[in-house]
């Protein structure tokens, strides 16, 4: 197996991606140390791997020094709130992870040798001016607004990484994530596509922000986690972008989720939250050469899957305020 007496760290691990990324290393024979501090995690993610031999659970903030016994040979920096109602509710938890998490994490990488990949992000780009948007553009972040937390954490991450390429020769890897879907998400943390789901479930209007003229580019997970593990196997040390590129208005996806689910709810307008990008698409023309990778699953195919998802979790979930109990 490809990762027999391979190590990998995985912060975030109870996340959306780091569980996914804990099952993708665990089916390849690796030992993976799941590491988490629970705010917006969920351990009922990782749940099913308790019992695996290779698998282990930290409870810990990586904001704060990381220690790992042992040899380790990767590191997956998936730790980090993301989304719009995190960067609200835990600005500063979101700067610290993306900035000091990210410090500590390369600080273990060089202590132990070990290859490191980071979690960047579309968001990098801000409210780009440029469309599709490939690696080479820096981007039009408003650095003082309610996203300014994440993305200037997120574009701070890609510095320190590379000047730890640079100066320790350090191996790393930055893979910029666009908006990805599937089992898992967080059911009420204000992301559109859970927000859709779950309203379509209780039965409520389906709420579109701005004129729903935005679009975004929506990839399925498995692909996503494909990608990512083609980029940390790859010798490549700049950033990649992510993503699937069909691109779709949010009032278009929004009549998508209405006809998934069958819902008798319409749409309502609701207003544009500040420095919403307008458009979002990404360029992937550099993973597909480097890496060999494009997306496979379309996402008629996508959403049905994680649609059943949401249906199956309990229903008192559907009504849960995710900062209800922990804040
Ligand atoms: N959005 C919406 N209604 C909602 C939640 C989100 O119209 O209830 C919009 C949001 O304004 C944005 C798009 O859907 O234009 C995607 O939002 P999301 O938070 O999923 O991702 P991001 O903006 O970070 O790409």
């Amino acid at each position: 197996m490809e990762g027999k007496g391979k190590k990998v760290l995985i912060t975030g691990g109870a996340g959306f991606l780091g569980s996914h990324l804990a099952d993708l290393f665990i089916s390849k024979g690796f030992k993976v140390i799941a590491m988490d501090n629970l705010i917006t995690g969920d351990i009922r993610n990782l749940e099913h791997l308790f019992k695996h031999p290779d698998f282990e659970f930290h409870h810990h903030d990586v904001s704060k020094f990381v220690s790992v016994p042992g040899e380790l040979n990767y590191i997956l920096h998936f730790a980090s709130p993301a989304s719009p109602i995190d960067y609200l509710k835990i600005p500063i938890q979101t700067l610290k992870v993306g900035s000091l998490g990210t410090h500590n994490l390369l600080g273990l990488a060089l202590a132990k040798k070990a290859r490191i990949l980071v979690a960047s992000t579309s968001e990098i780009y801000g409210d780009p001016l440029v469309h599709p948007q490939t690696e080479d553009y820096w981007g039009n972040v408003n650095p003082i607004g309610p996203r300014g937390v994440y993305d200037e954490a997120k574009r701070f991450q890609e510095a320190i990484t590379m000047a730890y390429h640079r100066f320790h020769d350090v191996e790393t890897r930055i893979v910029r994530i666009f908006n990805t879907y599937g089992p898992r998400m967080r059911l009420n943390d204000g992301r559109a596509l859970p927000a859709f789901i779950g309203q379509a479930l209780r039965g409520e209007d389906i709420t579109v922000f701005g004129d729903g003229s935005q679009t975004r580019s929506f990839c399925y997970v498995a692909d996503l986690i494909d990608g990512i593990y083609r980029l940390l196997m790859s010798d490549y040390a700049e950033p990649v972008n992510i993503g699937n590129p069909q691109e779709i208005t949010i009032k278009e996806f929004a009549e998508e989720i209405i006809k998934l689910t069958g819902t008798s709810q319409k749409i309502v307008y609701k207003p544009l939250p500040a420095d919403d990008p307008k458009q979002r698409q990404p360029d992937i023309g550099l993973a597909k050469k480097t890496l060999n990778w494009e997306p496979k699953v379309e996402r008629t195919e996508g959403l049905k899957i994680t649609y059943e998802y949401f249906k199956s979790l309990p229903a008192e979930e559907l009504f849960k305020d995710p900062y209800g109990k922990k804040f």
